[in-house]
């Protein structure tokens, strides 16, 4: 990590101001614990801005991916579809479980789960007698996955599914927010997410029970009886109430959150975009928060990601290369995976911009200024 002064990050928090009020509160009320008013707030302000029935606070996404797989019953040597194009977060809860992952690769209109793909996915492992016990697919980067199509796919199967949407609150697919389709949802409050609680995540459904149940295993499996009893395994996955009350300032300003990222967005791409860089456009459908903006670099421009970044490096401006997808990952050689390696191709092309929604038009201008002198464009 580097932090000379001025560096142009990739993504970090930007406060709205009235995250004090409610740390404040806790602070002289001594709710400075995993309970206390912010959390059930922070899960009803959760409800009402993405519509979804329950929502449970918890201490990271990740935890939220594992509760979801536990709430549905996975077990040990089970076989779970997961975008392979994703961040190591989705993937690692099913090795938690004692499951297996099986990779299916994007399409290359959302770079998310491919429909098609994971027909053909679901039709292989049937054929070796292996009916997968659920779906865990990403919103990536704030893009909507083509969710009619996957949905009608789970539903034909009889397979639940799980949305990682981690990188998209604020993200609609048809008008709804992502994440509140499949079985369960997660997002993510880590601090390079478009709001933060610092460290923190959450699990939505419309299904009590499972609610329920995920609220009783991320606080150790403690039995209602005076006495601590315990007959399921459980965790320590709650979120603190300090932390809910910095999630409460941030859902105040979500909205402007992402109008500011789809403007980041938008910069760029009036800027740069060209036969030899492109963006990623958003298809019928989709609502996309432009967590990260993303190029791709036409082999023409004989640079890779990698090049680039190092140049913009010099200049204390931070980009990432895309996600490096989990097949091609040595901690699932032994996975199976579908697919074409559309990921594989976005991954040697793609970088990652500096999208903190705090941007200056200065630091857009001079983001741009290396990047065109870099590329020669
Ligand atoms: C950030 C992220 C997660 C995990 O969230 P944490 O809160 O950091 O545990 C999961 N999936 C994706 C795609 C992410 O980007």
């Amino acid at each position: 990590m580097n932090y000379r002064p001025g560096r142009i990050f990739l993504s970090v928090p930007h406060l709205g101001g009235h995250e004090q009020n409610y740390v404040q509160k806790a602070l002289e009320d001594n709710w400075v614990t995993t309970a206390g008013p912010n959390i059930p707030g922070l899960e009803h302000d959760i409800c009402q801005h993405t519509n979804a029935r329950f929502a449970v606070a918890l201490n990271s996404g990740t935890a939220a991916i594992h509760l979801a797989l536990r709430v549905l019953g996975v077990q040990p040597g089970d076989e779970v579809l997961c975008s392979t194009f994703t961040f190591v977060a989705t993937a690692n809860p099913i090795l938690y479980m004692g499951a297996t992952p099986v990779f299916v690769e994007s399409e290359a209109s959302t770079w998310n789960m491919c429909p098609t793909t994971l027909t053909q996915t679901i039709e292989a492992r049937l054929k070796l007698g292996k009916k997968p016990a659920c779906i865990l697919l990403v919103h990536l980067y704030g893009m909507p996955a083509m969710m009619k199509e996957l949905l009608d796919i789970a539903h034909h199967y009889e397979i639940p599914l799980i949305e990682d949407a981690a990188e998209s609150l604020g993200s609609r697919y048809g008008g709804h927010q992502t994440g509140t389709f499949g079985e369960l949802g997660i997002f993510s409050f880590n601090g390079n997410k478009i709001i933060t609680t610092s460290g923190g995540g959450a699990l939505v459904t419309a299904n009590e029970q499972l609610a329920e149940q995920a609220r009783f295993l991320s606080t150790q499996a403690k039995e209602s009886n005076s006495y601590y009893e315990h007959t399921q395994m459980g965790y320590n996955y709650r979120m603190s109430n300090i932390a809910a009350g910095i999630g409460r300032g941030q859902l105040e300003v979500l909205e402007k959150r992402v109008k500011q990222r789809r403007e980041i967005f938008g910069f760029y791409r009036e800027q740069l975009e060209s036969e030899l860089i492109s963006f990623l456009p958003e298809p019928k459908n989709c609502f996309s928060n432009r967590w990260l903006t993303t190029i791709l670099l036409q082999p023409e421009l004989n640079k890779t990601p990698e090049e680039v970044r190092l140049a913009l490096e010099a200049y204390n401006i931070e980009t990432r290369l895309l996600w490096k997808p989990m097949h091609l990952q040595p901690l699932f050689k032994d996975a199976p995976y579908y697919g074409e390696n559309l990921s594989m191709a976005l991954f040697e092309k793609g970088l990652c911009l500096p999208s903190s929604s705090s941007l200056t038009e200065e630091d857009l201008e001079k983001v741009v200024k290396v990047l065109k002198a870099e590329l020669g464009v």
